[in-house]
């Protein structure tokens, strides 16, 4: 048998070889910037110090059905065990690839019914694209390639993501120029002024009609969006945003992508969050993450029936597609992954569970640290801010975030620090006590930094 070496030896080495993401690489040459995750079982994982945490960020908001789940991974090993590996290129397919689409078609809404899968939630975001762009060739409207996305959004680090992405995430890199129009933040607390929601629902709509008047709707492919923000800092669209941005959409024949990459697969007590939470029926919806809750990287493009028609309907071949496009094991897992969730009815239980960790969280608003509490079910942000009265912000270098969040770890949970902005995005699998222990975690380490 293969003898793994679990030692950390030459992992927390300065000079290590691995460039990691989204990290202050000169931060990392720090002794002790690292935590080495070595192990991990249900809602918990464990460091090379032997500390157990909650996984409070989900790993990175995927692992929804737990850690260490038998079904998963016995269904990864039967696979490989039976078909390693083979593309779904030319007129190759496999059984697992085929019978995750199948189940993807049955649980997307609508006329989502057709399925192409990629290797990331960015490249499952380039391919929508990629796909709307020749749709439109196909139908003789050449023109119509711009992309509407908005300020604050995150849909992922490829070079046409990241120019989808908000600006907070390109400092100091290029991006493609040219293609992307970047709407109003849907954040009310922090953009609304003196507007009540409804009023700064009607000021997001009208920015977006005047957008495409400008832009001609005559150039724009679509409009891509995250139901409720992720990255960008928990952002929850005010009630009925989505829905009249389908209409909007409708209305000027533009495509509704949603970006479900993070809010599917039961984080917000839905196999899908688009219509079941926020009542609007998408072209494309693009997911990942936890469609294998993260035990392999298995990213899809769900398209409707009309998109697929146009695509396939006049011959000639598909030029697009990646190696690991629906690779066996990854499939395998997503499968295994949805009926684990179906049996012990995951996004049900999410709920309950979910509005409790909601609501434990939400009474951390009452902190004098905290400026808002935000977003919902097992998706969650704090805001903190140095006036609770003005709203002002923490500067940078106050690294507010990053202090709660050693706090926490310290304590037992990890969370995610985001500037100012702490977020939580645990498994789905926790039970009451742990919820409560998260929150109390939080309470005290937010109360240390003050
Ligand atoms: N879209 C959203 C909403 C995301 O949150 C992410 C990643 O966090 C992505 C896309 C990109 O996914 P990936 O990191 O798998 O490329």
């Amino acid at each position: 048998s293969l003898d793994l070496d679990t030692s950390t030896d030459g992992v927390l080495t300065a000079d290590t070889h691995l460039v990691q993401s989204f990290a202050d690489l000169d931060l990392l040459k720090q002794d002790g910037a690292r935590t080495v995750i070595v192990g991990a079982e249900g809602a918990y994982v464990t460091d090379s110090e032997g500390n157990k945490l909650i996984d409070g960020i989900g790993g990175l908001w995927c692992v929804n059905a737990g850690h260490r789940r038998r079904e998963i991974i016995d269904a990864i090993t039967e696979q490989l065990e039976t078909l390693d590996f083979y593309s779904t290129f030319y007129n190759f397919t496999h059984p697992a690839a085929a019978a995750l689409a199948t189940k993807l078609a049955e649980l997307a809404p609508g006329p989502l019914n057709k399925v192409h899968f990629a290797n990331s939630g960015s490249v499952a975001n380039d391919s929508a694209i990629r796909i709307l762009h020749h749709y439109y060739n196909r139908l003789g409207q050449p023109k119509k390639k711009q992309i509407l996305s908005r300020h604050g959004a995150y849909h992922g680090s490829t070079h046409l993501a990241i120019a989808m992405t908000t600006s907070a995430y390109s400092e100091g890199w290029d991006k493609v120029q040219g293609l992307v129009h970047h709407l109003r933040c849907p954040h009310h607390w922090r953009e609304g002024g003196e507007m009540t929601e409804a009023e700064f629902l009607v000021a997001l709509l009208e920015d977006a009609r005047a957008r495409i008047e400008e832009v001609g709707a005559e150039n724009i492919a679509c409009f891509i969006a995250e139901p409720i923000m992720g990255a960008g800092g928990i952002v929850m669209p005010p009630a009925g945003y989505h829905a009249a941005m389908g209409a909007i959409c409708g209305d000027y024949e533009i495509k509704y992508i949603s970006d479900e990459v993070v809010t599917a697969f039961g984080r917000l007590g839905h196999f899908f969050a688009s219509k079941d939470v926020f009542d609007v029926q998408p072209d494309i919806i693009t997911t990942a993450k936890g469609l294998t809750s993260g035990y392999q990287p298995l990213p899809a493009t769900i398209l409707s029936d009309e998109i697929h028609e146009v695509i396939s309907d006049r011959g000639g071949v598909f030029l697009h597609g990646m190696t690991y496009s629906g690779h066996p094991a990854a499939a395998a897992a997503g499968l295994a992954n949805i009926a684990l969730m179906e049996r012990d009815r995951i996004p049900q239980n999410v709920r309950t569970t979910g509005k409790r960790f909601e609501g434990n969280l939400r009474a951390l608003a009452d902190m004098e640290m905290v400026g808002e509490v935000r977003g919902s079910h097992f998706m969650m942000g704090i805001e903190f801010v140095r006036d609770k009265a003005d709203k002002t912000p923490f500067a940078p270098e106050d690294m507010i975030g990053l202090k709660v969040a050693r706090a926490a770890q310290k304590r037992g949970l990890i969370a995610r620090p985001l500037g100012n902005i702490l977020i939580l995005s645990p498994t789905l699998v926790m039970d009451g006590a742990m919820i409560d222990r998260t929150a109390a975690i939080l309470r005290e380490s937010i109360a240390e930094v003050h």
